[in-house]
């Protein structure tokens, strides 16, 4: 340093304290902040804390000018070159790893395709309360410090003392203090008095402690796998055992045997000694699928949001040892630290719950997709209606294949699905009825053979339609032909396909009838309602997200359902998935329009999956299931694809559109929610941003666009308003690269209070 010329005050006074005898060689941590900050910082690692700071650890470190004490976590540790102007490390927090080298690569990779700040998506893959306590236990014991009598000289020695000291004289290896206490009824405090006397030595050490117990041992089923079945799990099980990444999907409709798929070929890595991950949507925890899986493995640990959390930090540490090994949960059993893993299974792997909804905004499918790439080991997705996107990669990506089982089980056929359009069975009757005549006589029959009925309205509370009293001419949107919503709120009747608005008629639009409008609603309320006029002797439940407000609620429905205690069960999307029961032969779809679901690109595929999904709850132990799907829409492609129980045709027909239009999979998006409590200001700061994407994807030549800003959705939440716009790229990389681009110009604040960004967004409401 001595030659050279120094310009500001800041390095003056840094070279005066770095004198050249000052550059040393030593070890230097890099850590990633819990703040969201967008880069990670070094520091040096004082002799007394070395061995100790490693990489997925987390430690405090002095931040800021005033040397602010901040967690981090350490990311690498390596011998560089370092002068006194870098601080040291100033403590460690935890007393083992809680991120291996693999899961802290994932971790690299979440941050970067997420936008995420490191720290934050680190501290996302650990649960909480282990970052609290390692599953560890304190454990203290007590021994005698010198022996016998000589112990005692010097001491006045009380009743209670003299039984604490012949009790540890028959114990030289010594006892826990809570051992002690209760074998000599003496007090602590009588302990402690002996400890501070120098005659007890107590010890303090950590010790692993047990994990919860998951083991539900059940009956093995008595059947062989059939071919199709034991071809999926040799080709699954060569491929754990060559340690190679692929991405298998294993589609086959519900009821053709994927589940025992998954426990075989699950069982074979186990065999070897190595670990599964079993990841099931949010929805079906508390269902039989995950009481099914536990019954048929030991050792399993099951992550779920009722865990304590010194439950799950203990679960924790024991799958870190490799005691646990199979693992069963939702999203964030994905990050699960299984030493050896072999094998990772995604059930129902085009679930929407897997997005999880705070940064780091990471699809729990795509995150198992790149930890099986990172472990070398295979992941297979299982679904009977898979997303678009998984089965488009099939044909596009040598790493990807497709397994199909083509049939139930069973060998009972799928259901017969009939379609009702309630246009025409409006006119029928007097008065109005969300039931068509067809339904009722369904549900009658189902009821009069002594079995259930399960029916599903994709929309909870009453929504509210218009129609004319007389000839029963409903208001439809002129553009799209769709039945126009009655916003209560602005007055207004909008289309929820298109969003065009248009104030209420007055009287009916055919010139010929000009009857007086009226309203009627749909909804599970209003549909339970019905049901309890037209079925009074009928055990009616319902289930929503007003009815079922904690998961007993739901455990309570599915029990009573289960004990055949209720008759008729209506419901929004929750009755439609993971449901089993062999006395479900009727299932009604009140309706199935795309338009009652989101504004979105996706509402065609989401309705798809809905109608197949809750069709497939009709007769899974007799044969004779039977479905009704009404619809105020008429028959569209997406619902005649649905009654003829053809995904495949469904997905040729969705992807061509898609890719006419360039949506995902043709494409990949980026979505950016922009919020101030100040309207304008969201606004402008919306347009600027559009602004200087479109001209960053100019310059950079870049194939991608802009498409917004305008009001999201939920334009405003809590006090903010929300403009929100998209970044659609040609793929992910050109995705990538323009996100990393604009962060690293300080474009995107990927942190800040004000700007949300959203990778492959699940839904654009
Ligand atoms: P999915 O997961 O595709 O819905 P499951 O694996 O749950 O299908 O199988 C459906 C039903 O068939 C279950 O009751 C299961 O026990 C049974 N089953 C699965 N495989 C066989 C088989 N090879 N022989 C007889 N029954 C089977
Ligand atoms: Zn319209």
């Amino acid at each position: 340093m001595g030659g050279c010329v120094v310009s500001t005050p800041k390095e003056i006074i840094r070279t005066l304290w770095s004198e050249p005898g000052d550059m040393r060689v030593g070890p230097v941590a890099r850590v990633a902040l819990l703040a969201p900050v967008d880069k990670d910082y070094s520091y040096t690692v004082p002799d007394e804390l070395a061995g100790q700071v490693e990489p997925g650890r987390r430690v405090v470190v002095p931040f800021g000018r005033r040397g602010r004490r901040v967690p981090a976590f350490c990311v690498s540790v390596a011998d560089e070159q370092w002068t006194s102007t870098l601080r040291p490390v100033a403590e460690v927090l935890d007393d083992q790893r809680l991120l291996s080298d693999s899961l802290l690569e994932l971790g690299r990779w979440m941050a970067r395709y997420y936008c995420c700040p490191l720290g934050r998506t680190l501290a996302a893959m650990v649960p909480a309360a282990i970052r609290v306590q390692s599953g560890f236990r304190t454990v203290r014991t007590c021994r005698l410090a010198r022996t016998g009598e000589e112990a005692a000289k010097g001491v006045r020695l009380s009743a209670q003392r003299r039984a604490v000291i012949d009790c540890l004289t028959a114990h030289p290896e010594g006892l826990t203090i809570e051992a002690l206490l209760e074998a000599t009824g003496a007090g602590r405090a009588v302990v402690t008095a002996l400890a501070k006397a120098g005659v007890v030595e107590i010890r303090t050490h950590r010790e692993p402690a047990p994990a919860p117990d998951f083991d539900r041992p059940g009956t093995e089923p008595a059947f062989q796998l059939n071919r199709t079945q034991r071809t999926a799990v040799e080709r699954i099980v060569a491929m754990a055992a060559e340690r190679r990444f692929r991405a298998v999907l294993l589609f086959g409709v519900s009821g053709s045997g994927k589940t025992e798929v998954y426990v075989h070929a699950i069982r074979a890595v186990l065999a070897v000694g190595r670990q599964a991950i079993l990841l099931v949507p949010e929805i079906a925890l508390t269902t039989q699928i995950v009481e099914r899986l536990t019954s048929r493995f030991r050792d399993v640990a099951v992550i779920h949001s009722g865990l304590t959390g010194t439950q799950r930090s203990l679960t924790w540490a024991a799958i870190a040892r490799g005691e646990k090994r199979v693992v069963i949960g939702t999203r964030s059993a994905i990050f699960a630290p299984c030493p050896d893993l072999g094998l990772i299974v995604v059930d129902e792997e085009q679930e929407g719950s897997y997005k999880n909804l705070q940064a780091p905004r990471f699809h729990t499918r795509d995150v198992a997709i790149k930890r099986a790439q990172l472990a070398g080991v295979p992941v297979v997705l299982g679904s009977a209606t898979p997303s678009l996107e998984t089965w488009h990669n099939c044909d596009r990506y040598r790493h990807f294949e497709r397994i199909s089982l083509p049939a139930r089980i069973s060998g009972l056929p799928m259901p017969t699905v009939e379609f009702v359009d309630l246009r025409m069975a409006q006119g029928e009757r007097k008065g109005v009825h969300l039931l068509s005549e067809r339904m009722e006589q369904a549900i009658r029959r189902t009821l009069e053979a002594g079995q259930q009925a399960v029916l599903l309205l994709n929309r909870r509370g009453y929504a509210n339609y218009l129609m004319c009293s007389r000839c029963r001419h409903p208001v439809l949107c002129p553009r799209c032909q769709v039945n126009m919503v009655f916003h209560q709120t602005t007055g207004m009747a909008v289309c929820h396909y298109c969003q065009s608005k248009m104030p209420v008629p007055t009287k009916c639009e055919d010139s010929s009838c000009g009857g007086k409008l009226i309203r009627w609603g749909m909804g599970t309320q209003r549909v339970e309602e019905e049901l309890r006029v037209k079925f009074p002797e009928a055990r009616i439940a319902r289930a929503d997200s007003d009815t079922m407000l904690r998961s007993e609620h739901y455990e309570d429905m599915i029990r009573a359902l289960a004990e055949r205690r209720t008759d008729i069960l209506v419901g929004t999307q929750m009755v439609a998935k993971g449901l089993d029961f062999p006395a479900v032969a009727f299932v009604g779809v009140v309706n199935a329009d795309t338009s009652l679901a989101i504004p979105d690109f996706r509402a065609s595929e989401r309705t798809f999956q809905l109608i197949t999904q809750v069709a497939g709850r009709a007769g899974r132990a007799e044969a004779g299931g039977h479905v009704v799907v009404q619809s105020l829409a008429g028959v569209s492609p997406v619902l005649s694809f649905a009654i003829r129980h053809d995904y495949e045709g469904f997905a040729r027909h969705e992807l061509g559109i898609r890719r006419q239009l360039g949506w995902p999979p043709f494409s990949r998006l980026a979505r950016v929610v922009i919020s101030h409590t100040s309207r304008d200001r969201a606004r402008a700061e919306a347009n600027a941003l559009a602004r200087g994407i479109t001209s960053f994807l100019a310059e950079h030549k870049l194939a991608g666009q802009v498409l917004g800003p305008q009001a999201a959705p939920l334009a405003q939440l809590r006090n903010c308003y929300r403009y929100e716009l998209l970044i659609q790229a040609a793929d992910a990389s050109r995705l990538l690269e323009t996100l990393e681009t604009l962060r690293h110009n300080k474009v995107l604040k990927p942190s800040g209070q004000q700007v949300m960004v959203d990778v492959d967004p699940v839904s654009l409401q």
